[in-house]
């Protein structure tokens, strides 16, 4: 059994090649381990001459916690002096970054602890602070460096990719107008990867950021992409257009849905404005409908499907939410064609239906996007992915934004979400040197 005071208390502190001095304690105030390392004289990093040590400086790092109440180490930081005259090198100071990186106000290993709590248990930088005892951007600057330095040093991260998933999401609101930020999740959604691993996440929604990621991935791995997977919009068409032109485009099924579904709001509300002459009230037919009108048909039971037809005669004296409705059901029923080429004629001939005169204008419009992205939707039963998996990991970044209340700068956010859901490597934590 060890009796040795000091090297009990060494043994505790656990640090390599380092002497503890003393332990502190202020009431109610942090336990302070003061160190000074055990490191032989070192030469002058110029002139490789000997140095005579000038004094050292007292600085103090916050620590891991020690026995339930926040510790910090201080650290007896020698100065080193340059005798030789002609030598450029006046005085420096010892490093040791297995105590603490170079101006870190952290120890290396709370460094390392802070940031898988925070990165990979989805604990919050306020929650850590509490517990060491320190301030939030104390924290907050360890898992960014840390984080940041271990999404980049993870280069097995990224692996081949069958199908790229290109999804949209909001980053936050600034400002005293609450303007909208958007960012764009790059997604592996292949069907083989076991659910979908969230790649990266880049500024804006437009196609420059996605663009500018894909051209800085070597030309091997754009080559194995064989599917494109994308919402309903522009940019992201363009993106795969120019920096993937060998793979073939998918409109996301779940995407498609949705539009039908608002476009089918959008005539409820028209038609309730001018039957009744105002927004949607409680007692209005088509307000009380709005539900069952979304609803998969199929999951109606007798009693819904009766409540629905009863209030469409009465709020739609035209039919045309009914239409709407039907084009909504009709579009669901297109996934569950098996044939792709059935499939085919199956789109084209329901682009031109929804454009006849006959439909309202809503409905023309979902027709027209529909002829659109044709091929695109089609695509889909041959590839057979969508972009329902980055479901999953925007439900993730969306726990990140509300522990994180409020990330103003998007190089936070993202070391933050590619931490929580981009399955970095965390055996590599302990070896990665922080930025
Ligand atoms: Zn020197």
């Amino acid at each position: 059994m060890e009796t040795n005071p000091i090297r009990v208390c060494e043994l505790l502190v656990g640090l390599p090649d380092v002497t503890v001095l003393g332990v502190v304690e202020d009431r109610g105030g942090p336990l302070r381990v003061h160190i000074e390392t055990r490191t032989v004289r070192p030469l002058c990093p110029r002139c490789e001459g000997v140095v005579w040590r000038k004094d050292s400086d007292e600085v103090e790092l916050v620590d891991l916690a020690a026995f339930g109440r926040p510790a910090r180490l201080v650290w007896h930081k020698r100065r080193w002096e340059c005798p030789h005259g002609s030598c450029l090198v006046r005085s420096f100071t010892e490093q040791a970054p297995r105590v603490a990186p170079g101006r870190g106000v952290m120890t290396d290993r709370a460094g390392r602890w802070v940031t898988y709590q925070v990165g990979k248990l989805g604990r919050t930088v306020a929650e850590m602070a509490r517990e060491l005892g320190c301030d939030w951007h104390t924290v907050n600057d360890a898992v960014i460096a840390y984080g940041q330095a271990l999404i980049d040093g993870d280069d097995d991260r990224i692996g081949d990719v069958c199908a790229l998933g290109l999804d949209e999401t909001l980053f936050c609101r600034l400002g005293e107008w609450r303007i909208q930020h958007w960012c764009t999740s790059i997604v592996d959604v292949s069907a083989a990867s076991g659910g979908a691993q969230l790649l990266d996440v880049v500024a804006g929604r437009s196609a420059a950021g996605p663009s500018r990621w894909l051209e800085a991935r070597p030309d091997e791995w754009l080559q194995q992409i064989r599917f494109g997977v994308l919402d309903l919009s522009g940019p992201y068409r363009k993106v795969f257009n120019d920096a993937l032109p060998h793979v073939t485009q998918v409109a996301d099924p779940f995407h498609l849905i949705k539009l039908a579904n608002s476009k089918l709001d959008e005539t409820r509300r028209r038609v309730q404005n001018e039957t009744m002459g105002h927004r949607g009230r409680k007692d209005d037919p088509l307000y009380r409908a709005r539900r069952l009108l979304t609803k998969a048909h199929e999951r109606l039971d007798e009693q819904g499907n009766q409540k629905l037809v009863g209030l469409l005669r009465a709020g739609d004296p035209r039919g045309e939410v009914k239409v709407a409705w039907h084009a909504k059901e009709v579009i669901r029923s297109l996934y569950r064609i098996p044939d792709p080429d059935l499939a085919a004629e199956f789109v084209t001939q329901l682009a031109s239906d929804l454009q006849d005169d006959s439909c309202p204008p809503e409905v023309n419009a979902l027709g027209r996007t529909i002829a659109r992205w044709k091929d695109q939707i089609v695509a889909w039963h041959q590839a057979r992915v969508t972009n329902g998996p980055t479901e999953a990991i925007n439900n993730l970044i969306k726990r990140i934004k509300r522990i994180g209340f409020g990330f103003r700068r998007f190089r936070n956010y993202r070391i933050r979400v590619l931490l929580y859901a981009g399955k970095p490597n965390w055996d590599l934590l302990a070896t990665v040197t922080p930025r």
